[in-house]
């Protein structure tokens, strides 16, 4: 192995990911010395393959699909917002040798609507379509912002109640199924479903979003996705997929591993030409 120090991204499926890219520039832009690669790592040898890479001198991780919860069970420990989600994607090793486990996931989103896009979330009703890993990752950094009110919908109503039950100590928070939501408004409407990855959209009723109010659908892709596209219809003034979560979360998770923060807008304004072209 190289004496460079290693991360790398484990998951399944893994061919696709970004990560590689990503934090190869932020490793160039802020003049660290590091190797980064993604390996498939599917559930079942997921404790081996994190064992087996820290004992070959690994010193960071990152979790993908279906691996967050099981990274979450590994981590000797966890920050607030990685505990309080019960998903982690990123380990890092510490000082003392222990593991500790973070998600990014919610302040990377929170970062991509504040800094990159100027969308508020102070007083602001936010509905959050979707209970599932990613959900679980965003409300609490949500929260922290002081919404007026977070709004849950799910298909399957119980994981929605759930997780409001979960969240509530932390801010107004409610759980409902999709047709509960009519006659209901929102500022930010944020997709948290996997729906987009296959061309679909959740069931969604007329006049959900507010006048001047933004839509962001946590998956990305080359083409605008079904919620981005349903977005445009309902006359969002922004209508924003993940790419921007994508780059900030990894940069969160880069400043954990190095104590060094990169800057995303120059990557993003790459990534983002490379669609269009
Ligand atoms: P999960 O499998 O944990 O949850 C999927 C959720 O989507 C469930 O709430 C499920 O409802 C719902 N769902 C799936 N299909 C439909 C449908 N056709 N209509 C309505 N609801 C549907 O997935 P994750 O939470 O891990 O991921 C969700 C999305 O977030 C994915 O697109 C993922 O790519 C994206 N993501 C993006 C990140 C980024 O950095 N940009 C980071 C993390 C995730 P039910 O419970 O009823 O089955």
């Amino acid at each position: 192995m190289s004496d460079k120090d290693q991360y790398a991204v484990f998951g399944s499926p893994i061919k696709h990911s970004k990560s590689p890219r990503i934090h190869q520039f932020f490793a160039k832009q802020t003049h660290q010395d590091l190797e980064y690669r993604a390996v498939l790592v599917p559930a079942e040898p997921f404790e081996q393959a994190v064992n087996d890479f820290f004992a070959q001198g690994g010193r960071g991780l990152n979790c993908t699909v279906p691996l967050k919860e099981l990274a979450w069970a590994y981590a000797d420990k966890k920050t607030e917002r990685a505990e309080l989600s019960k998903a982690v994607n990123t380990l890092a090793l510490q000082s003392d040798g222990s593991i500790l486990g973070d998600n990014t996931d919610g302040i990377g989103l929170v970062t991509d609507l504040k800094k990159n896009n100027a969308i508020q979330l102070k007083g602001k009703r936010v509905l959050i379509l979707g209970a599932g890993g990613a959900s679980r990752g965003i409300i609490g950094p949500i929260q922290d912002e002081l919404p007026e009110s977070i709004t849950v919908a799910n298909r399957t109503i119980g994981k929605a109640l759930n997780l409001a039950t979960e969240f509530a100590h932390k801010g107004a928070i409610s759980a409902c199924g999709y047709t509960e939501l009519a006659g209901l408004s929102f500022d930010l409407i944020i997709n948290a479903t996997s729906a987009s990855l296959s061309d679909d959209l959740p069931p969604l009723v007329e006049g959900l979003l507010k006048e001047q109010g933004s839509c962001y659908d946590l998956a990305y892709a080359n083409e605008p996705t079904a919620f981005v596209r349903w977005a445009h219809e309902q006359g969002a003034l922004k209508s924003l997929d993940g790419l921007g979560m994508l780059i900030e979360q990894a940069a969160e998770a880069f400043y954990l591993w190095r104590g060094v923060r990169p800057t995303s807008a120059e990557l993003i304004g790459v990534l983002e030409a490379e669609r269009v072209s």
